[in-house]
């Protein structure tokens, strides 16, 4: 009987778990989607039975189209009786929308589906920028949803904005931002942070060894900033967070009290 399990490769080769290593080499078929050729070229090794799924990428499909394809490919080796394993880059339930299509179908169908994680992009961003979540609290958002919905934005957590470089490309079928994305983005930030606030475009190292993209700029810049499919925007918290006297109260404490 077919099974699926869903595992993450992390962003270049030295990000591979021991643990979806074998898998991969164990599988009846991978299928993968990892962009940068060193990985590809790592899990071919693994395993001969490995199919790259980006040609999905340049079929002429509209973006959720393209997830949608992958998903029913997917679903379809599944149902053949195979043990597949899909392998994606980063963690594979972060931001990836035909992973989840498949696992909700095949697990509605009664097929075993199990994921492993792998190292995403914000897991590289918490160790390049020294940014502890537990500090501030943060915000994580995919750019254009944050951009087009209504938020509590906290100024005082650090801010997360995963695909910048599709900030307001509404149409799904570009891979670049809208026409005045990033100047809408820039213009909702600063409601609620000062147009000199520096905020980094953050790009992970895809191949061991090198440095990753770390360029800071105004937030007033941000209409101009130079971004591409892998840049992630890390805005940083613009001040501190003040105290809830009346739940201070209910633990019977004071601001003194909390060091
Ligand atoms: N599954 C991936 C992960 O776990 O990191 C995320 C896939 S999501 C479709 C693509 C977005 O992830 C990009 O627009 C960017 O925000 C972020 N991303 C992917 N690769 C990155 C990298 N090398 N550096 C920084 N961010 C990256």
């Amino acid at each position: 009987k077919g099974r699926l399990t869903i595992a993450g490769c992390g962003l270049h080769p030295g990000h591979m778990t021991l643990e979806t290593q074998s898998l991969i080499q164990t599988a009846e078929s991978v299928l993968l989607v990892a962009p940068n050729p060193l990985s590809i070229q790592h899990i071919r090794q693994l395993n001969p039975h490995t199919e790259h799924l980006g040609r999905f990428y340049n079929m002429g499909y509209s973006r959720p189209e393209i997830y949608r394809q992958m998903a029913l490919y997917i679903i379809a080796l599944v149902h053949q009786g195979r043990s597949v394993c899909v392998v994606f880059y980063g963690h594979p339930g972060v931001f990836v929308s035909s992973t989840r299509m498949a696992s909700r179908v095949l697990a509605e169908q009664g097929y075993p589906v199990t994921m492993l994680p792998g190292i995403s992009a914000d897991a590289c961003l918490y160790a390049d920028l020294g940014l502890d979540p537990a500090d501030t609290g943060c915000q994580s958002y995919e750019s254009t949803r944050f951009l087009l919905t209504r938020r509590e934005i906290d100024s005082s957590a650090a801010l997360i904005l995963w695909q910048l470089g599709l900030t307001g490309e509404h149409s799904m079928d570009k891979f670049e931002p809208g026409q005045q994305g990033l100047a809408a983005l820039s213009r909702l930030l600063q409601q609620s942070y000062p147009a000199e606030h520096m905020l980094c475009l953050y790009e992970a190292p895809t191949l061991p060894g090198f440095e990753p993209r770390k360029d800071w700029i105004a937030l007033a810049d941000l209409a101009k900033a130079d971004v591409n499919t892998i840049t992630t925007l890390y805005v940083p918290a613009c001040r501190e967070p003040t105290f809830a006297e009346e739940r201070l109260g209910w633990l019977g404490l004071t601001e003194a009290d909390i060091s």
